[in-house]
């Protein structure tokens, strides 16, 4: 599914697995497996701790590295926190910023992601920000109204000329872990009304370049009908990036 204006990028998310004994048997062998990565980018982000390794791993391959977090602060007394900055130095290339596991379990609000991702976008790198409405504000109806007040509020105050190094993830949080899949339709539908907040926000030129991603329970066997939907670029995937061959046959879903 080669978009023509924008990148297809499939990220894989470790959150809290594995260990860094088991990057390099996963780094060779989903080199080996996406050797032919063609219309698409691949991102493997993992626990900070494995961060060197993964990106030492991958050079020299089409795969990036990304971060599954990041400090809204530049540097300086925030002891514990990572700053944009030094994952930039470390080579990581991506950030996900406002996963609904932080925004839940770690009392990220909105502001706190739209921090995060100008100090992303400031160091030069791109957040992947995720967004999506939990079980009762879908079955309220208001999912349209929960996706786009956190898309606006995570872009508030980001200049046009960086909007195009954004991605969004749209994860509703009833798919994320739990073996449940939006339909490739209703999954679409949100992605699209995200191109248009973005188009109202910023215009058609750099709505058409950002890219939107799904997540929530994405496989090697749904992948290819969720990928195949037209504004659909890519997927955030969890669970299921944990195996090299399973991440490798969404990527391939994803080159058809
Ligand atoms: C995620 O971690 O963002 C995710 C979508 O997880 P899973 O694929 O396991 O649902």
């Amino acid at each position: 599914m080669n978009k023509k204006y924008r990148k297809t990028i499939i990220a894989g998310n470790w959150k809290m697995n594995l260990l860094p004994s088991d990057v390099k048997p996963y780094t060779d062998e989903l080199r080996q497996l996406a050797g032919k990565v063609r219309h698409c980018e691949v991102v493997v982000c993992t626990p900070f701790v494995m961060l060197p390794q993964a990106v030492k791993a991958f050079r020299d391959s089409r795969i990036s590295v990304g971060a599954q977090n990041v400090s809204d602060k530049d540097s300086g007394a925030f002891t514990g926190e990572v700053s944009a900055s030094q994952l930039r130095d470390l080579g990581v290339k991506y950030v996900i910023v406002g996963h609904s596991e932080r925004r839940a379990y770690y009392g990220e609000t909105d502001e706190i992601v739209c921090a995060k991702v100008k100090a992303v976008l400031n160091a030069g790198l791109y957040p992947i920000i995720c967004v999506g409405e939990t079980s009762a504000q879908r079955e309220q109806g208001v999912t349209d109204e929960v996706v786009s007040m956190q898309v606006k509020l995570a872009l508030s105050g980001v200049p046009a000329e960086k909007v195009r190094h954004i991605v969004i993830a749209y994860e509703p949080i009833w798919a994320i872990g739990t073996g449940k899949t939006a339909t490739p339709e209703d999954a679409a539908d949100v992605c699209t009304k995200i191109r248009a907040i973005i188009r109202a926000l910023y215009g058609a030129r750099t709505a058409r370049a950002v890219t939107i991603q799904y997540g929530g329970s994405m496989n090697p066997k749904n992948a290819y009908d969720l990928l195949a939907m037209h504004d659909i670029d890519g997927g955030l995937i969890g669970g299921a990036s944990l195996k090299p061959a399973d991440f490798a046959a969404i990527i391939d879903a994803a080159n058809q």
